[in-house]
């Protein structure tokens, strides 16, 4: 029988996957604080106006671009929210932000080329690396400075062979916001390469005490700038598989083109419930934005009271990277602290070689399970 191709069997299952099965297999109590999601369901306004939608006919392909008043609620809410602007035509909308980075990587990556990124990093930009059978490029951030943007780091290891750089932020799983001069610094050299910078912005509406510029907004080179964008965590969204590409037509038009090929379009009916998410009320994603707040500072707050444990303090999204001081490999001493505490957290080194020896905390969880979850990782290390 024909092999798999190389392309695909290069792919490795996700160690957040590993803990998320174990953690299945168990009927044990368990605080799931490894999962990459926002806890709260999608508002009632925008489940109202999907399945009006879908009532009066919308169950049909759009263009492949999406539809214009899809792509006119991004553009708006890309200049009103992060100071980057477009043309409808510079727009696509995609399944969520995984199709844009996905599609954004074909574009840009070629067979042999590199895609790079500081890590540690979400593990899909290797994956997706490999499947445009490009090479992909952990480029080690350092642990003593939190895993701010280290620009001079990145750009030294960039060359003719890079087609590509990720920079996401703020960042999963670090919750670090970077530097805008740092990532001037990136731009300026993708401009110097003729490369791409990717800019992985799902994590942008969950920015806390600044203001969440675009990456497009910050460079004097927007052109070298491919913006992913999703509806996934600041509307509560990840199951509608919502989100956008914007960037140079040179490249969006390929994208139109060749995702007629893959998923055509994004849902219809997710199409009108991200209008009515970016452009109805926003007070319920308020509320949602406050609580990953408090929940920022409780957890940070906690860190710092715990013997044995720190974590650079998460300026967006809604993850802590905890560095325990124990003497383990992370996978290890993740399966130690679900089997004996009770308590499941991602395991660093599934973020490339910067993250080993930390674990990642999800705190998109309630008050009383991170409560909970970090008295077990506090006598958990204790016990160690
Ligand atoms: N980028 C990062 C860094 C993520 O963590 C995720 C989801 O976890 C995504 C992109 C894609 O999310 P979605 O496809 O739900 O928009």
């Amino acid at each position: 029988m024909h092999e798999p191709t190389d392309r695909v069997r290069r792919a490795e299952r996700s160690q957040i996957r590993v803990m998320f099965d174990l953690a299945e297999s168990t009927d044990r109590d368990l605080v799931r604080l490894e999962v990459g999601e926002p806890d709260f369901d999608t508002p009632e306004h925008v489940i109202d106006a999907a399945a009006t939608a879908a009532r009066e006919g919308a169950t049909h392909y759009t263009s492949n671009a999406g539809l214009p008043e899809c792509r006119r609620a991004i553009r708006d809410a890309m200049a009103a929210d992060y100071g980057v602007k477009h043309d409808l035509d510079e727009i696509v909308v995609t399944v969520g932000g995984m199709e844009a980075l996905h599609l954004a990587t074909l574009a840009t990556v070629g067979p042999g080329e590199e895609l790079l990124y500081p890590g540690p990093a979400w593990p899909n930009y290797e994956t997706q690396a490999f499947l445009a059978e490009g090479t992909p490029v952990e480029v080690p951030m350092q642990a003593e400075t939190g895993f701010g943007l280290d620009a001079d780091r990145l750009v030294s290891r960039m060359g003719p062979e890079t087609a590509a750089v990720v920079l996401t932020t703020p960042s999963n799983p670090t919750g670090r916001v970077y530097d805008p001069d740092a990532i001037r610094a990136v731009v300026e050299a993708a401009d110097e390469y003729d490369a791409y910078v990717i800019a992985d912005e799902v994590y942008a509406g969950l920015t806390y005490g600044r203001d969440p510029r675009g990456i497009a907004a910050l460079s004097g080179h927007p052109e070298h700038v491919l913006t992913v964008g999703s509806c996934s965590k600041t509307y509560a969204m990840t199951g509608w598989r919502l989100g956008w590409l914007a960037g140079d037509r040179s490249i969006i038009d390929e994208v139109v083109k060749i995702r007629e090929s893959t998923t055509a379009c994004a849902s219809s009916i997710a199409q009108h419930a991200a209008i009515e998410a970016l452009t109805g009320p926003q007070e319920p994603f308020e509320e949602m934005y406050d609580a990953f707040e408090r929940r920022r500072d409780y957890v940070a707050d906690r860190i710092d009271g715990i013997d044995g444990l720190s974590a650079p303090r998460p300026e967006g999204a809604f993850y802590a990277f905890l560095d325990p001081d124990v003497d383990a490999d992370s996978l290890t001493f993740a399966k130690y602290l679900l089997e004996e505490h009770g308590v499941v957290l991602a395991p660093g080194s599934g973020f490339g070689t910067a993250g080993e020896g930390r674990l990642r905390l999800s705190f998109a969880n309630s008050m009383e399970q991170l409560e909970l979850g970090l008295d077990r990782i506090a006598a958990g290390i204790d016990a160690y």
